[in-house]
């Protein structure tokens, strides 16, 4: 039998316990170079204490606290998820507010893509046709008619990459002016809005809705109303539509695409299905690469937070003033307050695949999932569907499900999405590159035509965080530029859109 090299990944001098990187675990008895020995088997990603824990002891990782000690913990055992209590989240009424703002890194000059310039002064990484919908009542209308479009009208029009039904269950139904409709109001329009589609969406009304298509768009775009006298019938209907995209599709097809700094780039990062190696391989990599993405003037957002929330007191210093500190408080404010209303916390985050993947809570995943933003100040926070405007780091407070979580970055603005994945997901979407990064290689190798980039080579010592994140910078930038394609993209693999609606429906 071939003896295999036992390989512990400690992140943080600090840290009391380590995760096995060997992929298929560790035997009880496995000698590691520094002495330790383990007393029981360990499945890869999973943590070893590196030394006695005492009852109540804390347990740290990243150089944090991720929990406490339930009972003893002997030197050399594993740590599961039930041996480490959940410490409270930091309180936010005492968090250090743009107290230790990073310098600016050294800028990067010279890096471009070719992109698709609108009138209003963003940049689209596609050329497409979006048809938007007020109401989920006209979605499979529109989406007959996209189908028809696709095979009849946009052979004749090369120059565009797509038509795209902007379909969504919203729309009717619902308290449209309690507070919190104005969330999936604005994402609506901002997705309507959004760069790919020339910053200009022809719409599809049923008529009697709730959201009018004066409230989703105020104005600004073609409408086809079902319920209008002239159409008699389905057949009508369909064929009106396909009229108003032809007209469409004859101006999308006359845009070329131009060189644009990178700075115009708009990057979105999340994760999902995320294990203990994420915050050791894929996250910090994405991270390298959000910091070069900086340095070039771009736009880069993060999200998510449930999964920010416990590593808060490690972004709070690095807002750029008090008001953009104040303003990441204000929004994990808002959802401790939303998920209290459900009777719930930021423990309901964690999924039993994180779990699997070594994730004993909440707190350890956010301490993993924040290394995606790198090492820059936090330049400005957005609250859920609000377009992105800042350049630099931002925060785009969204929940941390996949599908919403993209969605209402697709209304901040992204024209290029980065996701990390430890479990896997084949998750893709219509509007984007979605650039999906895998914390570990036997992922990469048992997904060889989902996964884009293997992060997981960090582990094992075959790459540099640096290397990884600079293979993802320049990836970025060919995709951006309509060059190649990602696994999700070759496969068609576009996820529906899902709206955060945290309002009554009626
Ligand atoms: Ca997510």
């Amino acid at each position: 039998m071939e003896t295999v090299e036992p390989l512990y990944v400690r992140v943080h001098q600090r840290d009391n316990v380590a995760i096995v990187a060997n992929p298929e675990g560790l035997p009880a008895g496995t000698s590691f170079p520094c002495g330790l020995e383990l007393t029981e088997a360990v499945p890869q990603a999973h943590k070893l204490a590196l030394c006695d824990l005492a009852p109540g002891a804390a347990i740290v990782r990243y150089g944090e606290v991720i929990g406490h000690a339930q009972g003893s913990i002997a030197r050399g055992s594993w740590v599961r998820e039930e041996m480490v209590s959940l410490p409270p989240a930091p309180a936010l009424d005492q968090l250090p507010l743009a107290t230790s703002v990073p310098a600016p890194l050294p800028p990067l000059e010279g890096y471009t893509f070719e992109g698709f310039g609108n009138p209003d002064g963003t940049v689209g990484t596609r050329n497409l046709l979006g048809i938007a919908t007020t109401v989920q009542c006209v979605a499979p209308t529109v989406e007959h008619a996209v189908r028809r479009i696709q095979a009849e009208i946009l052979p004749h029009y090369p120059g565009v990459d797509g038509v795209v039904a902007i379909t969504h269950t919203y729309g009717c139904g619902v308290a449209i002016d309690a507070p919190g409709a104005a969330i999936p109001i604005r994402t609506l329009r901002n997705i309507g809005l959004h760069p790919n589609l020339g910053g200009e969406p022809l719409v599809v009304s049923l008529g009697c809705e709730k959201l009018q298509p004066s409230r989703m768009l105020e104005g600004r775009a073609d409408v086809v109303r079902l319920q209008d006298e002239e159409h008699r019938g389905f057949a009508e209907m369909v064929a009106a539509i396909m009229r108003a995209a032809e007209k469409r599709l004859a101006g999308l097809s006359q845009r070329r695409r131009r060189t644009f700094p990178a700075s115009e780039l708009v990057v979105g990062l999340q994760c999902g299905g995320s294990d203990a190696f994420s915050g050791v391989t894929a996250n910090p990599a994405v991270g390298y690469a959000a910091d070069l993405l900086v340095r070039a003037g771009a736009t880069v957002m993060f999200s998510e937070v449930t999964e920010v929330r416990d590593a808060v007191h490690l972004l709070t210093p690095r807002a750029v003033n008090l008001d953009v500190a104040r303003a990441l408080v204000r929004e994990m404010a808002w959802y401790d307050d939303y998920l209290g209303r459900g009777s719930a916390d930021r423990s309901a985050n964690t999924t039993p695949g994180n779990k699997r993947g070594g994730l004993a809570n909440i707190v350890e995943k956010a301490l993993g999932s924040v290394a995606k933003a790198g090492t820059t100040a936090l330049m400005a926070v957005t609250a859920p569907g609000e377009r992105v405007r800042a350049k630099g780091l931002v925060f785009a407070a969204t929940p941390a499900g996949d599908f919403v979580c993209g969605t209402l970055q697709l209304a901040a603005g992204m024209n290029l999405h980065v996701f990390t994945t430890g479990e896997g997901t084949p998750y893709g979407l219509a509007m984007v590159p979605v650039v999906k990064v895998s914390s570990r290689t036997a992922l990469a190798e048992r997904w060889p035509d989902l996964i884009d980039v293997d992060a997981g080579r960090i582990a094992t010592g075959a790459a540099s965080i640096e290397e990884v994140g600079c293979e993802i910078f320049r990836l970025l930038l060919e995709l951006a530029s309509g060059r190649g394609e990602t696994w999700a993209d070759h496969w068609g693999l576009h996820n529906a859109l899902a709206l955060f609606n945290p309002g009554p429906v009626t």
